[in-house]
């Protein structure tokens, strides 16, 4: 996993106004591009919605990280590690190595899906109508592994000399915890740019925010349900604690980041007591809190625990526990994403875009939360969240994605990969 951002005097830049060797730039281009066929990515994508990898299967994704090994290994790819997290679920690394003096390239994507709640259609043998290809996992994200996977094939089959690295990750995970990108911070993973192939339809999304979840525990005393005045009852004071909690999501609305707006706070889950004859001795609540790249994970704890202290003031006879939930969510945290419009790889995929779809493309935000925010805050690789097909369609009972998105996909990651790792000489076939 060669890095450094180092760039050889003889790298092919891409990039308009860098110069470079215009006319074997275009020809290896050209070359790789003339290669993309659709039949070929509509295979790779309905082999990898056959395979389910989701949490309710025994094998949950070492199948489908098997079919991915197979798949590279058949394609020439001999630098392939696979890396378990815990019994049978593995992380799969690529690399492609480059001769030495480029920047090197990450393709990121989960091999996990969510399982088929509530499908209506069959989740596991995929279906081509109307434009779209319906499957579990065809946005999320089965789509653009197999975009990212078969432009990495593509540039080993058009035997293109790469100046950097060019490296995939098939995380495992990142439906529930995230583990397999956890397990690439705690391996110190090194790449100089990475591309985390999350549904954003094509957007380019350089910022997302971050996602806290708190749980505060209410105690109080218990009491006979007819002499409630005996007791302390944890349930009207879970209540008052939502009640200052809405009004904080009030003010937080007055907070605005220009990329991915206003931070939020929601009380998801209330619950306490078990009879009604019975005054509670606890009651729980749970947070999600939902933080710009300008917030610290201080400040969120700060705000709730000052509503937490001035209630404790108010009704004494109280104890109040406020906890992170990390073992629910991503246990290094669900930190924002927030990458410089100006980087190399967004200038790099805005103009690929504009030549596969003739259409300026600005920076965005992505909505849900990503491994980017790990790549890019814990790593320092910025990432940034870019694939086919629309997040509404993600985990959703006909999902399905649009395969001429799908090819634009395609098309734009080859793009990045010359971009980004650079090409020094033709190479033999
Ligand atoms: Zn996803």
């Amino acid at each position: 996993m060669s890095g450094g951002a180092g760039v050889g005097k003889k790298l092919l830049n891409f990039l308009p106004g860098q110069g470079g060797l215009e006319v074997l730039k275009e020809k290896v281009r050209n070359r790789v591009l003339d290669m993309v066929e659709r039949e070929e990515l509509l295979d790779l994508l309905q082999e990898l919605i056959k395979i389910p990898s989701h949490k309710q299967v025994e094998w949950q994704e070492d199948r489908v990280v098997q079919f991915i090994y197979n798949y590279l290994q058949g394609a020439g790819f001999s630098d392939l590690k696979l890396q378990y997290i815990m019994e049978n679920r593995p992380n799969i690394l690529a690399r492609l190595p480059g001769k030495g003096g480029g920047r090197s390239l990450l393709f990121n994507g989960h091999t996990d899906t969510v399982p088929p709640y509530n499908m209506v259609i069959h989740p596991h043998q995929p279906l081509i109508k109307d434009g779209f290809l319906y499957g579990l996992g065809a946005v999320d994200m089965k789509g653009s592994l197999a975009a990212m996977l078969l432009a990495m094939v593509l540039v080993k089959r058009a035997g293109i000399a790469l100046q950097g690295d060019l490296l995939f990750t098939g995380v495992i995970d990142q439906e529930q915890c995230s583990l397999g990108t956890v397990d690439l911070v705690r391996r110190g993973f090194k790449a100089d740019y990475a591309v985390v192939g999350e549904p954003t339809n094509l957007d380019i999304c350089v910022a997302h925010k971050g996602m806290e979840w708190m749980k505060i525990i209410v105690r109080g005393r218990s009491a006979h349900g007819s002499t409630p005045d005996k007791g302390r009852n944890p349930i009207y004071m879970g209540a008052r604690i939502a009640r200052e909690i809405e009004k904080l999501n009030n003010r937080l609305q007055d907070k605005y980041h220009p990329l991915v707006g206003s931070p939020s706070i929601n009380v998801g889950v209330m619950s306490g007591g078990d009879d009604p004859n019975i005054v509670p001795q606890v009651c729980f609540l749970e947070l999600d809190r939902r933080w710009t790249p300008e917030e610290t994970l201080e400040s969120l704890y700060r705000d709730v625990e000052q509503i937490l202290n001035r209630l404790k003031l108010a009704y004494p006879g109280y104890q109040y526990e406020l906890l992170p939930m990390d073992y629910r969510t991503c246990p290094l945290r669900n930190i924002p994403l927030d990458v410089d419009p100006d980087e190399l790889i967004v200038r790099s995929l805005r103009r690929n875009l504009k030549e596969f779809t003739g259409k300026d493309s600005g920076s965005t935000s992505f909505r849900g939360w990503s491994d980017a925010a790990l790549l890019s805050r814990d790593l320092g690789i910025p990432a940034v969240v870019f694939g086919p097909g629309q997040l509404e369609k993600a985990h959703a009972a006909d999902e399905g994605v649009e395969i001429e998105k799908l090819m634009i996909a395609l098309r734009v990651y080859l793009g990045l990969i010359l971009d980004i790792c650079g090409c020094s000489e033709e190479g033999g076939r």
